[in-house]
Formats: structure tokens, C-alpha cells, sequence
């Protein structure tokens, strides 16, 4: 997302389209427990509840999804810690730094 405020005060400023920056979470459906916390803390709306399985006998809750990766901030990382699974990971920010500029 274009025009967000970083940690030092100033505004970041994406210097390509967002749709050509692969900066967003991925979930290892295997670790996670359905428990929301992502998706609750995340502004931008990236996560949304997949499909429950109907056909398991037992209820459980839907797997997280990355619905909106493109809505992801791109150098945000604040979402890995809050999964309590460690389920959520996030590219290295080092290669994305060229795609981010600041401005006053
Ligand atoms: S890295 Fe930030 S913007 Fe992206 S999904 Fe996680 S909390 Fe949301
Ligand atoms: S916080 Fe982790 S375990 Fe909970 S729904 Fe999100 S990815 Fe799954």
C-alpha cells in the first residue's frame, strides 16, 4: 500500500506498482489452528476464514487464507509474531527494499 507512514515519521512512497511486489504473508495450513488472531490484528484485511471441512467428523475451525495479498503493506512484518502456531512467514525485507522509497 502506497502512502503509509514507517517507523521513522516519514511516508512510504512504493516506486513500482504494488501488483509487481510479491511482499505478502504465506500461511503452512498444516501448522494453522483457525485462530483468527491474524486476521483480527491486520488493518489492511489481508486474511480471510477459508472453508470449513464438512467432511471432517470433527468440528474444527476454517484454515487462515491470504484473501488480499496485494492489500498487504509491503515491509510490514508485525503479523509473524502474532500467530500462535508460527505459522505465518513473510519474505526477507532485504530484497524489497529497493521498492520503497521515503518522503517527507
Ligand atoms: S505483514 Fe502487516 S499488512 Fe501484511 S498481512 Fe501481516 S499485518 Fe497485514
Ligand atoms: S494467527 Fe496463525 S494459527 Fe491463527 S488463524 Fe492466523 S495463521 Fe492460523
Amino acid at each position: 500500500m502506497s502512502g503509509s507512514v514507517s517507523q521513522s515519521g516519514k511516508k512510504k512512497r512504493l516506486l513500482a506498482p504494488r501488483e509487481e511486489i510479491a511482499w505478502f504473508p504465506v500461511i503452512e495450513s498444516e501448522l494453522c489452528n483457525g485462530c483468527e488472531a491474524c486476521a483480527d490484528f491486520c488493518r489492511p484485511g489481508v486474511f480471510e476464514p477459508g472453508q470449513a471441512d464438512l467432511a471432517s467428523e470433527v468440528v474444527r475451525k476454517p484454515k487462515m487464507t491470504v484473501a488480499n495479498p496485494y492489500n498487504c503493506v509491503v515491509l510490514c512484518t508485525r503479523c509473524e509474531p502474532v500467530c500462535p502456531s508460527g505459522a505465518i512467514t513473510l519474505p526477507r525485507r532485504k530484497a524489497f527494499e529497493h521498492f520503497v522509497g521515503y518522503v517527507d
